[in-house]
């Protein structure tokens, strides 16, 4: 293999012995790049974008708890999976390490196999997410339909319902004051709500025809085929009431989160004359007005000719 084609591994610790024993059994496998404190993990990882990062926890001056927290706050380093490799005896910190969003934890004294192993399963998970992002059709933060598989669903979904003289709905939503939300607890955090809201909206939309979407941001939309204005809106309101239920602790596990969401719902038998960006632009409209209406609800209309 070409060394170019090779997955990259920065390795952070403060100890030149771990780096040296830690890129000796991967060296042949992996690009390596090396650092020996937290800020210099952060610089090379900024610059180089490794696919992986190996994370020494305890060190002098930047810990790694505090550089996997740096990471998560810029959107080009956010993504790389770090594993942290450490010698604490602490319990709570394993715990920790994955609430911040780590992938692995792998204590000392390891075993080369171990490592070489751990390290085999996630760049192969990694390899998985990256083939499904390149096909373009979900968003890789929650895992929903991105706004691209939405365009192309609903243009079959509308000409099929057309045909069939069905009945097909549209949920809008997006996340009430959300902006604050990142500003009180972090972007991360904001990142933990989107996915965990993203879950209940998967959850809530569960025929197979259905189809759940992140329209961009903090916007979803839920898509029903062959659904009614009155089933759309008891599966508007589940769903209200699902995020309005989520309780999400934040990192430290000091505060215990909440959000909620409004909804703009839409239902129409589309005829040939309608044109399916109405239909979606009438959900948005619905959705204003549940935000003007002070939020945490459902604006519903239903179109008839
Ligand atoms: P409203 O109740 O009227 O919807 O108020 P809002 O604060 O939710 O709306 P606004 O559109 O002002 O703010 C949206 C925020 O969403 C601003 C932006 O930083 C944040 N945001 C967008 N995408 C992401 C993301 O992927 N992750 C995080 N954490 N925040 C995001
Ligand atoms: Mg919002
Ligand atoms: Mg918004």
């Amino acid at each position: 293999m070409a060394v170019t084609e090779k997955y990259s591994i920065l390795m952070v610790d403060d100890s030149s012995s771990n780096l040296e024993s830690l890129s000796g059994i991967l060296k042949n496998d992996y690009l390596i790049f090396k650092a020996k404190s937290g800020a210099l993990a952060l610089e090379i990882a900024a610059k180089e974008l490794p696919d992986m990062i190996l994370l020494d926890l305890i060190m002098p001056g930047i810990d790694g708890f505090e550089v996997l927290n740096k990471l998560k706050e810029d959107p080009y380093t956010r993504k790389i999976p770090v594993i942290f490799i450490t010698g604490s005896e602490n319990e709570t910190d394993e715990e920790r390490c994955f609430d911040l969003g780590a992938v692995d934890y792998i204590k000392k004294p390891f075993r080369a196999e171990l490592i070489k192993a751990r390290v085999r399963a996630h760049i192969g998970i990694l390899g998985q997410l990256r083939a499904s992002e390149q096909l373009g059709l979900t968003d890789p933060m929650t895992g929903l339909a991105n706004r691209r598989s939405f365009d192309d669903r609903i243009k079959m979904e509308w000409y099929r319902a057309i045909r069939d003289k069905n009945t097909i709905s549209f949920l809008m939503m997006d996340i009430d004051k959300f902006k604050s939300y990142n500003d009180t607890y972090g972007h991360p955090q904001g990142d933990e709500l989107l996915k965990a809201a993203a879950k209940v909206f998967a959850e809530k939309a569960r025929r197979p025809a259905d189809l759940s979407i992140r329209l961009g941001g903090e916007e979803f939309g839920i898509l029903l085929p062959n659904t009614s204005s009155e089933a759309a809106m008891v599966i508007a309101e589940e769903v209200r009431k699902g995020v309005k239920a989520l309780r999400i602790p934040t990192a430290d596990n000091k505060v215990i989160t909440t959000a909620t969401i409004s909804i703009g719902v839409i239902s129409m038998v589309p005829a040939n004359e309608d044109r399916m960006e109405d239909f979606i632009a009438q959900s948005d409209k619905n959705l204003y007005e549940a935000k003007e209406g002070g939020r945490n609800r459902i604006c519903q209309s239903t179109y008839v000719h």
